[in-house]
């Protein structure tokens, strides 16, 4: 049997209110606690806590939500968090469900996707209300909060995951995968069992599910043991979003609540780090509220997305990869399709990443070495660029060590996907360095004399001029030049 509480608000300090009429100490029995924010509120800080009390012997806590959308003028999101200090990276993370749903369930023996199974201990949890729009006159929320006690079954458990490697070509190979996929553990419609599916039948090998601040989609079985399926989840934050591939276990999330502008975001990168997962920051020039990156760019990350499937490649995303590159950071450049739906093509962008063996471990290290072609579409092989000089040949993440006026020869097949018929372009040290046609039998092949250390890139171009492929560099390092990559 369920029974109605309200949110219990023993902590008023931890609650802004406008002044509406004072709430109630404990919300009347099967009516909601109305609340009201305004867009001051919004700005002075972000995420709003509503503290409930949940009973010991509780199984099952349910949060219902319902405010004015205005027309998109308001957009509230919903997350939970248990008993504990609220400091960032401590708090109890029990699940995020964003704007998706106006109702959610935590259970001992089950959960609304976004949000873990599991025992509910006993205390204050929190609410937490993420005021993504408030529009000018302010916003009323109706909050309803439901406890039960009733017998609960057991707590299911993450789902198996087939033994790694699923494929050992014997060498370095290229694999084609999807780094950003989303489903409806956040804002997509597709379990991640559909995703899987669909993700096979498109080409790709291996893909990261990452959806907004949660990782439960790991309670689902993906079925195929053919695909590899990396836990990530898109920390999303009030100022850019970035992505963390790599986060296996039990709530295993990187708390998302950093506000621009705060030093903060380096512990962010340091808790994807100290999991042995890889962070990187997603399209970050993208017009809408909170989507462009505007942190600061810590050491520790490890890539950039410079190819986001619905915008393709972003031509400022390109320049700011650049510019990283030249102050001689070595951050990988990758695409994806950042899928929601079906209606969308999976693998578009996405990546081809050079590595020992198909596994989580071997992939994530071979995106950190910048072994990775960003490309178009899942299926078309990467291209063989060879880069040379001297007795020495070099792969895309490589490192070609040469001395001061040696020759760098760079090759490029004659024939590549989409890019057949249209043209390849040497990109140097971030600046164009020259283009040739990719229309006869033979490759393309360029010649450069290396002065400084630096590195060097390949574009290929559709005869349209459209971007097909754009790999990572090979970077120079010349015997007693100053600049040093690192
Ligand atoms: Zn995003
Ligand atoms: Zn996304």
């Amino acid at each position: 049997m369920s029974r109605l509480l309200g949110a219990l608000l023993a902590a008023a300090a931890a609650v802004s209110f406008a002044p509406s009429p004072a709430p109630p100490e404990k919300a009347p029995e099967g009516r909601p606690l109305r609340l009201h924010y305004t867009p001051a509120q919004r700005d002075a800080g972000r995420y709003q806590y509503v503290p409930v009390s949940v009973p010991a012997g509780c199984t099952r806590l349910e949060v219902g939500y319902r405010y004015d959308k205005a027309d998109g003028g308001n957009a509230i999101d919903l997350g939970l968090f248990e008993p504990g200090p609220l400091d960032l990276g401590r708090a109890g993370f029990r699940g995020w469900s964003g704007g998706s749903r106006e109702h959610v369930v935590v259970a001992v023996d089950e959960a609304t996707p976004g949000y873990w199974p599991g025992p509910l201990p006993a205390g204050e949890w929190q609410v937490v209300l993420g005021l993504y729009k408030v529009a000018p006159p302010g916003v009323d929320v109706d909050l309803t909060v439901g406890t039960s006690s009733a017998a609960a079954g057991p707590t299911p458990g993450l789902a198996p995951r087939p033994a790694e490697p699923l494929q050992q070509r014997g060498t370095l190979s290229w694999y084609s995968g999807d780094l950003h996929v989303h489903t409806l553990h956040s804002d997509g419609t597709e379990t991640a069992a559909e995703v899987a599916r669909a993700a096979r039948a498109a080409g790709l090998e291996f893909i990261a599910i990452t959806d907004h601040n949660n990782t439960t989609h790991q309670l689902e079985r993906t079925e195929d043991p053919e695909l590899l399926v990396i836990a990530g989840e898109e920390v999303t934050t009030p100022g850019g979003h970035a992505n963390v591939w790599g986060l296996s276990g039990w709530r295993s999330e990187i708390d998302f609540r950093v506000l621009p502008g705060r030093e903060r975001i380096d512990s962010l990168v340091e808790a994807a780090a100290s999991r042995g997962a890889l962070f990187s920051i997603n399209h970050p020039f993208l017009e809408c509220d909170g989507c462009s990156w505007e942190h600061a760019i810590p050491p520790g990350v490890a890539a950039l997305e410079v190819w986001n499937g619905p915008l393709g490649p972003q031509t400022r995303a390109i320049a700011l990869w650049d510019r990283l590159l030249r102050e001689g950071r070595r951050i990988t450049g990758v695409g994806s399709s950042d899928w929601h739906r079906p209606r969308a093509p999976l693998g578009r962008g996405s990546v081809r990443v050079r590595a020992s063996e198909l596994s989580r471990a071997a992939i994530l290290r071979a995106i950190r070495e910048g072994r990775v072609v960003v490309m178009g579409d899942a299926r078309t092989p990467a291209p063989g660029i060879t880069v040379r000089a001297g007795g020495a040949t070099a792969g895309i993440g490589d490192t070609l060590r040469l001395s001061a006026g040696q020759t760098v020869e760079v090759e490029v097949p004659a024939v590549v996907g989409g890019a057949a018929g249209g043209r390849a372009e040497l990109v140097w040290n971030g600046e164009p360095a020259g283009e040739a046609p990719l229309s006869t039998g033979a490759p393309a092949r360029f010649r450069r004399a290396a002065t400084a250390s630096g590195y060097l890139r390949v574009e290929l171009r559709a005869p349209d001029g459209g971007l097909v492929v754009l790999t990572n560099p090979v970077y120079l390092e010349v015997s007693g030049t100053a600049r040093k990559i690192r």
